[in-house]
């Protein structure tokens, strides 16, 4: 894969910090060196001493004083190495890519900690996207990425999806505008970045099936693209066995996943993950550098304690915990659904992730009814214009998420809902 085609000025034209190159020099150092070059403060000043936190019937993640100083201080942007390691062992263990290879000469993929996948999201559209780009994704999607992409000026084309995802014969239809042998041509305007959410769409719940990714990968090596995989939602699958993911397809490097931890451990702490080709995690860490720095030292360690006294079992036996909890929230929402919205809305139920998308009938646009009267009736759902491309085109639908609330809130807001849509017929 030639790389350099794929990106921007702005990060083709990023370079490591010299002072970050120093310090890695003197981590290789024998300790008889005495370093004056290393700007961190020191962290005897620091008021925290040490910490120790409660785990829900699991081990006590402490920090004495050494830790609490490392944890208080600058790390590595591409994140900690005993929290890269564990999860580059789960992403191994998960989905085996064909052309893993996380070892330091020769890795063709590579793995970086970011703060939470927004971060990872929008760093590697800034990586990627120029203005005026044609930009493949299937709407409506989550709003945090068309709020990362709409400034960067590119065209975004809407790739025709239903209750499994993209469609990859309509994908197939909206490239036929452009000749595969012609999109590395100097000018073509062919895409080069395809974006989607394959598990438990936000906000329509929608889990592509392996034929379909198999079909889309196929097309993004006919116009070399890249896929970005944007999966907070992979480990809030109810149904085993999980789909297998793009990652686990990739043959060629062309694909950059961003994992979440929000949705599983924590959303407040900020952890994600890239995984992708080593020359793209790279860029973005160049940017890390250049803008964080790197995700809260203290928050990496404090999960990283946690994940290795866990195991991978201990984790995947919290995740099985987790997906019953939603499983359980979403069978009530589906529940209430049937009883009060039957003649007033139709949806699919999700098979992962905590959204209910429902398009109400003889609703032209949701926007009104939800902004202005539902507050009234003291229920509130998200219009589903805000997850559309052009977010003033009219829209029928709503998301509702059965993540916070309790089922009997579920079936009384519901009721109320039912009531609204009456009233406003
Ligand atoms: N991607 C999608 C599809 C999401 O729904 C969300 C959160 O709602 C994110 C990314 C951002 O997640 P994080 O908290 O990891 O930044
Ligand atoms: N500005 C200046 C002038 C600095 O010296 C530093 C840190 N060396 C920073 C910004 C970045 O600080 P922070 O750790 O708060 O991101």
């Amino acid at each position: 894969m030639n790389y350099a085609r794929f990106l921007t000025a702005v990060s083709g034209a990023r370079k490591p910090s010299p002072i970050r190159l120093l310090t890695e020099l003197q981590q290789r150092s024998p300790p008889s060196l005495i370093s004056l070059a290393g700007g961190a403060p020191n962290p005897n000043t620091f008021p925290f001493q040490s910490a120790s936190i409660q785990v829900k019937n699991g081990p006590t993640v402490t920090f004495d004083e050494t830790a609490m100083k490392r944890a208080l201080q600058y790390s590595a942007s591409n994140g900690i190495p005993e929290l890269l390691t564990w999860m580059k062992n789960l992403q191994k263990d998960l989905h085996n890519p064909p052309t893993i290879d996380y070892s330091q000469e020769n890795g063709q993929m590579d793995m970086c900690v970011t703060t939470g996948s927004q971060e990872g999201l929008c760093k590697t559209f800034e990586m990627l996207v120029n203005p005026g780009d044609n930009v493949l994704l299937d709407a409506p999607t989550y709003s945090g990425t068309l709020a990362a992409l709409h400034p960067l000026g590119c065209n975004i084309i809407n790739v025709p999806s239903d209750q499994h995802g993209m469609i990859p014969e309509a994908l197939k239809e909206v490239l036929s505008r452009w000749d595969p042998s012609e999109v590395h041509e100097p000018g073509s305007a062919a895409p080069r970045i395809l974006y989607t959410i394959p598990n438990g769409g936000n906000p329509t719940g929608a889990s592509m099936t392996a034929e379909r990714k198999r079909d889309v990968y196929k097309l993004a090596q006919l116009y070399d693209m890249l896929i970005i995989e944007d999966d907070p939602y992979y480990f809030l699958q109810f149904e085993k066995p999980w789909a297998p993911t793009f990652l686990s397809m990739d043959v060629d490097g062309r694909i950059i996943r961003t994992d979440s931890f929000s949705k599983i451990l924590s959303s407040g702490l900020r952890i994600g993950f890239v995984t992708g080709p080593k020359p793209l995690v790279d860029r973005i860490v160049l940017h890390i550098q250049a803008s964080t720095m790197h995700t809260s030292t203290f928050t990496q360690l404090m999960v990283s304690q946690l994940l290795h006294s866990w195991g991978q079992d201990g984790f995947l036996q919290h995740i099985d915990r987790v997906i019953e909890f939603y499983r359980t929230q979403r069978d009530a929402m589906i529940n209430s659904a049937d009883k009060w919205l039957k003649d007033a809305a139709e949806w699919h139920a999700p098979s992962a992730g905590m959204f209910l998308w429902m398009k109400l009938r003889g609703v032209a646009d949701t926007q009104q009814l939800i902004m202005e009267k539902a507050l009234e009736k003291e229920v509130l759902l998200v219009p589903g214009g805000v997850f559309m491309i052009n977010s003033s085109d009219p829209c029928p639908y709503v998301r509702a998420a059965f993540s916070l609330s309790t089922p009997e809130q579920i079936d009384e807001a519901f009721r109320r809902l039912s009531l609204l849509i009456k009233e406003g017929l």
